[in-house]
């Protein structure tokens, strides 16, 4: 009796193994690009999604790890920013392709639409692409209809929630647009100007009718110079700048040598209290975690800044029923400076 009841149960098992296709793995660069992906996948049967950089990282900078590369190898979908953002994965994307995964840039659709911007500096001499395209949720819009139809394609079992995924996040985006361009857009015009340490917030100001300057150029990769610092500390004195911010995955330094100089100066300005997410997001269990809560906070970093140096501000009505804004953001919460 031992050995027949032995192969029914060998019989079983294997009938088990093959009703369990393996998962389809999807593994991101960015933290934008690993929120995105959660969200266009949310639901779907056997798929694996895995982030590699993490809340704080600086992606221009950042080398893939031996397990960044172990756990890219073993991917069907490789999803990354593109435009260069991820400065030190190209190899690694060349050797992917090779091998036959798919390795999908979130700013192929941006620029494929003629939305992608210069960067305002040349590099050897050529004119180089902005990477920061996501900070205009109308780019973001793009990215998420586009990555959902080459998962569809790739995974045809979830096409239908990947497609409904993304048009349902793609609504709340625009209304996440409306809300930050109706509070941005209540600051003064002739007070306008966002600066910060690298230049992440060409689309962002351009979404909502501000200016920008920053210490470094679109890459963190090349130092700041003496000159660099000197012409924002001449432009923060010209037009009577307020507020400087810090970005969360950039050191601090460079920003607070321009409010020393600045101040040095007889000028009059401040940091504001809490510091921007540029190209990471926040710790994934928070509000600034997901890329809707990292764009608003970013957005009420900026107008209560704006508020506590005595500038006049609307912030409007949060209509996101998917994420509540907590509390700790409503008010400003302004530093003696
Ligand atoms: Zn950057």
């Amino acid at each position: 009796m031992r050995p027949v009841l032995a192969s029914v149960w060998f019989v079983v098992t294997s009938a088990v193994a093959i009703a369990q296709p393996s998962p389809l793995v999807v593994v991101a660069t960015t933290t934008q690009a690993g929120d995105l992906v959660r969200v266009v996948t949310a639901g779907a049967q056997n798929v694996q999604v895995t982030a590699l950089m993490g809340a704080g990282v600086d992606p221009h900078l950042y080398q893939p790890t031996e397990s960044d590369v172990v756990a890219m190898n073993k991917a069907h979908v490789v999803v990354y920013n593109g435009l260069h953002l991820e400065g030190q994965f190209d190899s690694a994307f060349e050797a992917l392709r090779e091998q036959g995964v798919t390795v999908y840039a979130l700013s192929h659709p941006v620029k494929a639409a003629g939305f992608v911007l210069d960067a305002l500096e040349e590099r050897e001499g050529m004119r180089v692409d902005d990477p920061h395209f996501w900070f205009d949720p109308r780019n973001w819009q793009l990215s998420a209809l586009n990555f959902a139809e080459t998962l569809a394609q790739r995974d045809p079992t979830n096409a239908a929630i990947y497609r409904a995924n993304a048009t349902a996040y793609a609504e709340r985006l625009a209304r996440l647009y409306d809300w930050a361009s109706a509070g941005m857009r209540s600051v003064p015009a002739e007070l306008r100007y966002l600066v910060t340490s690298h230049d992440a917030f060409q689309y962002f100001a351009l979404a909502f009718g501000w200016r920008v300057a920053a210490v470094q150029g679109i890459s963190t990769a090349s130092e700041a110079g003496v000159g660099d610092i000197q012409s924002v500390v001449d432009m923060v004195l010209t037009y009577n700048v307020p507020v400087l911010f810090v970005e969360s995955s950039v050191p601090p330094t460079t920003i607070r040598s321009v409010v020393e100089a600045v101040r040095a100066a007889g000028g009059d300005v401040r940091l504001a209290s809490r510091e921007l997410y540029s190209d990471a997001m926040g710790d994934p269990d928070s509000f600034g975690g997901t890329y809707i809560g990292m764009f608003a906070e970013n957005v009420l970093t900026i107008l209560h800044a704006y508020q506590c140096a005595g500038v006049p501000v609307t912030i409007p009505e949060w209509r996101d029923t998917d994420l509540s804004l907590p509390d700790e953001l409503l008010e400003a919460a302004c530093d003696d400076h």
